[in-house]
């Protein structure tokens, strides 16, 4: 039901009719903005909040192909958020089918292979103050997740109550402007079909993150947009959309959540990658101010280190190494007078970490290559830090407008600078940054050969992957068709897959080093094999 007009924002004629401070043009004055929402959804009123339903949850960088939006992992069956704004905590509990994605994702960004499986049907991810942590099953143990804490932090401040509250501390510096919104615009959907005057509130939340709120007609926070730093897509947008509004003892408070990791838009240019929907449900069940006991951190929880593991490095054979010691590898070749890399999984940090070890192991030649096995965010996110030692990228024709558009370019990262946005590389702007692979390449000196196929006949986890053979040395390098890491050997869909790319390219494999686990004999990869394949 509409509010009559007496209770709609200051729009800015007004605002200066009764006295306001003066606004640039394009502004007004953000104070009456934010007293007004507080007042229409009741935010001095609410402490805490509990709200359940059921949930989607999106598998941020794990698409099949880049113009589709993110795959839906298992649903959140009896999804349970409590916010307490006051206490700075948030918990979060549901119910998903074990097995089958990592036990560290909850939903959105995040995913990452080579990581221990999800063993538990129940479900808990906590954030109090600085400490963020999960629990696998009923009584499990927690499990740290520093590297979590700041994302979820800022979760807490991107619902309307808690954006509301972060805009009016000292630092938010809020301002308002106004617009006309097209009817479908941030509505997840047609859900109107005039077009109104809507204001966006902008503030600073956690001293770092600019979000934007746009306030509707009847001064309710329809979305929440900010930025958050990211290793593939740098300052990436991240926003809530909030619908289905109910009301409890004067508390309005949204029922209908939908959240985009990625921008919500597959045709616009430069942008490319379509994945988007990255969490989102129906959560009708809202007890205002049911707080239960405040949140403990567990005192593991708090002596938990942020470090990453470092690198460790094995020789596979002379002139071949395994940069390992994480949840993903990345494999060095010696070559007469360069090197060449096979994957820069993770971020820049785990990539730098990686480059200075070979250069300790090999000095004196220059990675002039780094081969990039598919497009997936947990196994390209070094890239850049190979750009920024001035490796040529080597990797599926299907990644190029992407990589291009998004991932080898100049686009400013100001929430997490990295080596690239810092020291911006001439190779960008002359065009060397990336050998397209389309059946096959080899990288040589004459004497070794690395040799890149196309992996063909996926149909599923992804389109454009690449493995890569050392013919001498009769080494496969792949990434998540056979993985040798505790708990997942890979879906039996996509080993098939990796036997009958071998057998069409004829390869002689000895070796199978995965990105995920340590080599292995190939006949251990046989045996993994659903049914037995040397008779066929
Ligand atoms: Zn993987
Ligand atoms: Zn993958």
């Amino acid at each position: 039901m509409r509010k009559p007009p007496t209770a709609r924002i200051l729009l800015p004629t007004l605002a200066l009719a009764v006295g306001a401070a003066a606004q640039q043009p394009g502004y007004i004055d953000p104070l009456p903005v934010l007293q007004a929402v507080s007042r229409e959804m009741g935010v001095d009123k609410l402490k805490c909040v509990s709200f359940s339903g059921e949930g989607y949850a999106g598998m941020v960088g794990q698409n099949i192909t880049q113009n589709t939006d993110w795959p839906r992992g298992e649903p959140l069956a009896d999804y349970t958020r409590t916010i307490d704004y006051e206490a700075e905590s948030s918990v979060e509990t549901f119910e998903r089918e074990p097995g089958l994605n990592p036990r560290s994702w909850k939903y959105g960004t995040g995913w990452r292979g080579g990581t221990p499986l999800q063993k538990h049907r129940k479900q808990t991810f906590v954030v109090a103050g600085k400490h963020a942590w999960h629990i696998d099953g009923e009584n499990s143990p927690p499990i740290p997740a520093p590297g979590d804490a700041e994302l979820w932090r800022l979760d807490i401040r991107l619902n309307p109550h808690g954006f509301v509250r972060a805009a009016m501390m000292d630092g938010a510096n809020p301002k308002a402007i106004w617009r006309w919104e097209m009817a479908e615009s941030g509505r997840d959907g047609a859900t109107t079909s005039k077009i109104e005057k809507s204001i966006v509130l902008s503030a600073t939340v956690l001293g770092r993150y600019r979000v934007n709120a746009t306030i509707n007609d009847r001064n309710l926070i329809q979305r929440l947009q900010t930025w958050v730093p990211h290793p593939v897509l740098g300052d990436m947008n991240y926003e809530h959309e909030y619908t289905d509004w109910r009301e409890i003892d004067g508390i309005k408070f949204p029922a209908g959540w939908h959240h985009h990791d990625g921008w919500d838009d597959e045709r616009q240019f430069p942008v490319v990658s379509g994945g988007h929907n990255g969490f989102g449900g129906s959560f009708p069940n809202i007890a205002p101010n049911a707080c239960g006991d405040p949140v403990v951190v567990p005192e593991a929880v708090k002596n938990a280190s942020a470090e990453p593991p470092a690198v460790v490095s094995s020789e596979l054979a002379a002139g071949v190494w395994l940069l390992g010691g994480g949840s993903h590898n990345s494999a060095a070749v010696e070559f007469a007078d360069f090197i060449a890399v096979v994957e820069a999984p993770l971020d820049e940090r785990r990539s730098l970490a990686v480059i200075e070890e070979i250069v300790r192991l090999v000095p004196g030649k220059p990675i002039r290559f780094i081969v990039n096995t598919h497009d997936h965010y947990d196994h390209l996110g070094g890239l850049r830090a190979y750009l920024h030692v001035g490796a040529t990228v080597v990797t599926h024709q299907r990644n190029r407008l992407f990589y291009e558009s998004e991932l080898l370019d100049y686009t400013p990262r100001t929430l997490a600078p990295d080596m690239v946005s810092l020291y911006p590389p001439t190779e960008i702007s002359e065009g060397y940054t990336m050998e397209d692979v389309d059946e096959k390449y080899v990288i040589t000196d004459g004497k070794r050969l690395l040799e890149i196929y196309y992996v063909q006949g996926l149909n599923s986890h992804v389109e454009g992957m690449l493995m890569a053979y050392l013919r001498h040395e009769k080494m496969l390098i792949e990434a998540d068709l056979f993985n040798t890491a505790a708990d997942s050997p890979a879906p039996p869909a996509l080993r098939r897959a990796l036997f009958d790319n071998v057998r069409q390219v004829g390869l002689d494999v000895a070796t199978v080093v995965p990105i995920h686990g340590p080599p292995a004999p190939w006949s251990n990869f046989l045996k993994t094999l659903p049914r037995p394949v040397d008779s066929e």
